[in-house]
């Protein structure tokens, strides 16, 4: 399965579109988005926990085979990673965990809580993102992980797996600017959550971007 981590703060096309892409070239029949409660390493989102699930619930409501997994919603302190990782790991010890992450994600690796385990737990497979290139050289640790493009997914984790996704430039951050600068974000989020941002009036003015 594929796990897709984010802050979804609010979920938009780029996130949609390249994990689908990553999904079809994996050939993952189950994407499983873990909306985290409390990012650890990075400011506390502007929206409310249950704006954000509110938003992903719309988008993916005609996306089969996407899940919404609330455990971190749930979970009360930081949004570990690893913690979810163990669990699902757990839960489903026949399915290889794919953790879906942008190169600008997978570059703030080894910041993260307990990250070696994370990436024993899991495959990593990077998506390309506008404004972040792949370092060169890779560090050693990533150097080390590194699949092939023809190398098939081994079962275990402990790899890392480049995969060609469009370049789509779009980031939640430029979203909550947009809205509190009142421009439009019609081409960056799906048009239901478009609506909903609207309806409930989020990422005003005085939105943290
Ligand atoms: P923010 O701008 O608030 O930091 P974000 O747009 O990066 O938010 P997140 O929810 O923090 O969105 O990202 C979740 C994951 O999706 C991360 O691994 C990130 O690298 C990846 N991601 C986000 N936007 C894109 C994109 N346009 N293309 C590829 N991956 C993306």
């Amino acid at each position: 399965m594929v796990v897709f981590g984010g802050t979804f703060d609010p979920v938009h096309v780029g996130h949609l579109h390249a994990v689908d892409t990553l999904r079809g070239v994996l050939r993952a029949s189950r994407v499983v988005c873990l909306p985290a409660g409390e990012p650890p390493h990075r400011p506390p989102p502007a929206a409310s926990a249950a704006h954000r699930l509110a938003m992903l619930q719309l988008a993916l409501a005609n996306k089969p085979g996407w899940v919404i997994d609330t455990r971190e919603l749930d979970r009360p302190g930081p949004s570990y990673t690893v913690l979810s990782l163990g669990e699902l790991r757990a839960e489903y010890p026949d399915q290889p965990l794919c953790l879906a992450l942008g190169v600008d994600a997978v570059l703030g690796l080894p910041r993260w809580h307990r990250w070696k385990e994370v990436l024993a737990l899991a495959g990593i497979v990077v998506m390309h993102r506008p404004g972040w290139s792949l370092p060169d050289p890779l560090p050693a640790w990533w150097s080390g992980a590194q699949l092939d493009s023809h190398d098939s997914l081994p079962e275990s984790g402990g790899w890392i797996k480049v995969v060609e996704t469009p370049p789509i430039d779009v980031a939640a951050a430029d979203i909550r600017a947009d809205l509190a600068n009142g421009i439009s974000i019609e081409t960056k989020v799906p048009a239901v959550v478009v609506a909903y941002i609207k309806e409930h009036e989020l990422y005003g003015e005085n939105t943290r971007v």
